[in-house]
C-alpha cells in the first residue's frame, strides 16, 4: 500500500482492500511523505495490519516524530488548499515500532517490483515510486511549477 489518505478513512480503506484482495494484508505501507493527507489513516490501518511502514532515509516532516511537523506555508501554491493549510493537522504520529527505511539504492524490499526515487521539493524527504519494469516518468507538479525551491503545503 502506498500512503494512507486522510484521517478517519481506515475502515473504508480496509473494506476496499478486502473487496479487492480478500483477507490478505499489504506487505508494507510505503509513505511518499508525511503530510496529513498521506498519513492520516496510518495509525488506524496499523491497528488492523501489523506491517512495516517504509519511508525515505532522509525523511523529515515524516510521522515518526511525536512533536509537531513543520508549519504550513499558505503562500505556497495558491488556491483554497494552500490558504487553509495552517488548519491542517501537524501533530506527528509515533510509528517507530513499525518503521523501516528505504534502502539508498532505490529498492523496496517488501515490493520488489517497485523502486523508489528520492524527489525532494514537495517535502525534503519526498519519494516517488515507479514500477521497476518501466522506470520513472517525470511530471511537473503544481507545487514545483508555481513555487520552485519552496515546499508545498500539502
Ligand atoms: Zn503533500
Amino acid at each position: 500500500m502506498i500512503d494512507t489518505g486522510i484521517a478517519a478513512f481506515g475502515d473504508w480503506i480496509r473494506a476496499a482492500a478486502a473487496k479487492r484482495f480478500g483477507r490478505a494484508k499489504p506487505r508494507a505501507i510505503v509513505l511518499t511523505h508525511g503530510h496529513f493527507d498521506h498519513v492520516g489513516s496510518l495509525k488506524d490501518l496499523l491497528a488492523l495490519w501489523d506491517v512495516p511502514v517504509v519511508r525515505t532515509r532522509t525523511g523529515n516532516a515524516l510521522p515518526e516524530r511525536t512533536g509537531r511537523l513543520s508549519p504550513a506555508d499558505p503562500s505556497v501554491g495558491g488556491g483554497l488548499m494552500a490558504a487553509v493549510s495552517p488548519l491542517y493537522p501537524h501533530k506527528g504520529i509515533d510509528v517507530r515500532r513499525s518503521l523501516k527505511e528505504l534502502p539508498p539504492d532505490g529498492s523496496i524490499t517488501e515490493l520488489p517490483e517497485w523502486r523508489s526515487l528520492h524527489t525532494p521539493g514537495h517535502t525534503r524527504g519526498h519519494v516517488s515510486l515507479f514500477p521497476s519494469a518501466t522506470g520513472p516518468s517525470f511530471q511537473e507538479t503544481r507545487s514545483s511549477r508555481s513555487s520552485r525551491n519552496r515546499l508545498g503545503p500539502y
